[in-house]
């Protein structure tokens, strides 16, 4: 059976920025975690940052935290761990965290740190994209599951 990549933080592991998690419920996912198909990932954690770290946003295809510090090669390496981590599971739907710097696939923060959301994607969902990776985010179960099949 087909693999799926989820976000660490929807399976309910406290990896996020603050410290917390945004753990969904969903019968396809308890599904899904009882036969043993999830893969999870958290790209910024896989990219070497730290639990909880300052949020970041995206300013002109760099990754900027709210201190200044630019992240982007945090964020690149966490991509890039993702990729592989597809390739090694021959993994083509993916379920990332809506509006994330690293997962986002439809919207993310307008980089002023205004809790502003653009049309826009990730770093991790653009570079899987770019493989042939479909992403959805966290509403978007159904869709994903119709894509695996
Ligand atoms: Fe969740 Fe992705 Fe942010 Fe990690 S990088 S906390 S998996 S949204």
């Amino acid at each position: 059976m087909k693999k799926v990549l989820v976000s660490s933080c929807l399976l309910g592991n406290a990896v996020r920025y603050d410290g917390c998690h945004k753990a969904i419920s969903h019968s396809l996912l308890f599904q899904w975690q009882k036969e043993g198909r999830i893969v999870a990932i958290c790209p910024e954690v896989a990219g070497g940052l730290p639990i909880p770290r300052s949020p970041a946003e995206i300013i002109d295809a760099r990754v900027v935290d709210c201190t200044g510090e630019d992240v982007t090669n945090a964020f690149d390496l966490g991509a890039q761990l993702a990729l592989k981590l597809c390739q090694q599971h021959d993994i083509s739907v993916a379920i990332l965290k809506e509006s994330s710097p690293s997962c986002g696939s439809s919207h993310v923060y307008d980089g002023n740190f205004s809790g502003t959301t653009v049309s826009g994607e990730g770093v991790t969902t653009k570079l899987l994209r770019q493989h042939g990776v479909s992403v959805f985010n966290e509403s978007q179960l159904e869709q994903a599951a119709a894509c695996l099949r």
